[in-house]
């Protein structure tokens, strides 16, 4: 029994304050709700504030990316060290605005990642094809690609806490979701590569979260499958009423 974890991805949205109003708006509405895990991943600006607010709470806080290295001339980089000491548990990684528009590589995913293992944190590692390649019909060896790739020299052990988000970037801002079917077969795909790198009891275990235009309307049906493990929300989890109908799908 893998338990579900609901993370919302705020992007490059809200300021300290509006973070301050969102918990305090965000925290009454699930604070009964034990059955999965939660975590907001708002940008590095705004983690102090949300760190604050969701003090003795269950909801757990991440960042949106991470450097490989601990320290250095590296201008603009945030490192694991520096998440560790503000009290942050989880990062997300290689999402692909991140690899459409800011030069990550399955390399650098697989750098980040290895980095984040080691120091701790709990790593949302997202994969996912384009249109194109889902109309050529690609999806499945792209998929293999980026796990494979993302798995590079990482040992089972190493990996204890990986999850994967599987998101279609076709359906990611776009209003499109995959059907949960669609979702499903992507997630087996991405189980069956991970059982292939660690193992088949790692892979059992393994939680692959959905993507893509998830809203309080599409959770439920998305979260029935066996597959679909928790959800990575970006637009819809915003506003704090819309998350927490999400999470409580
Ligand atoms: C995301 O940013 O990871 C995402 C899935 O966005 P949206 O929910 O807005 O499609």
């Amino acid at each position: 029994m893998r338990i579900k974890l609901m993370a919302a991805n705020w992007k490059m949205y809200k300021t300290p304050d509006q973070t301050r109003d969102f918990f305090r708006d965000f925290l009454p509405l699930v604070s009964g709700h034990t059955r999965d895990e939660i975590v907001v991943c708002p940008p590095f600006l705004d983690l102090s504030a949300a760190l604050e607010a969701a003090q003795g709470s269950k909801v757990a806080i991440g960042a949106q990316n991470v450097h490989w290295k601990e320290e250095g001339a590296f201008t603009g980089e945030t490192s694991t060290i520096m998440l560790l000491a503000y009290g942050v548990t989880h990062v997300i990684i290689g999402h692909s605005e991140r690899r459409q528009y800011f030069g990550e590589t399955d390399d650098t995913v697989n750098l980040r990642l290895k980095t984040a293992l080691e120091a701790g944190l709990t790593p949302i590692c997202c994969v996912g094809e384009v249109l194109e390649e889902r109309e050529a019909g690609s999806t499945d060896d792209v998929l293999r690609r980026q796990c494979t790739r993302a798995f590079h020299a990482i040992s089972a052990k190493k990996a204890a806490r990986l999850v994967i988000a599987y998101e279609p970037v076709w359906a990611i801002g776009t209003g499109k979701t995959a059907t949960p079917e669609i979702a499903a077969e992507a997630h087996a795909v991405i189980r069956n590569e991970a059982g292939r790198a660690f193992g088949e009891d790692f892979a059992e275990k393994l939680r692959i979260l959905y993507g893509g235009s998830v809203k309080p309307d599409n959770s439920s049906a998305l979260m029935a499958q066996e597959e679909i493990d928790g959800a990575l929300v970006g637009g819809a989890s915003l506003d704090p009423k819309s998350f927490a109908a999400i999470v409580k799908y």
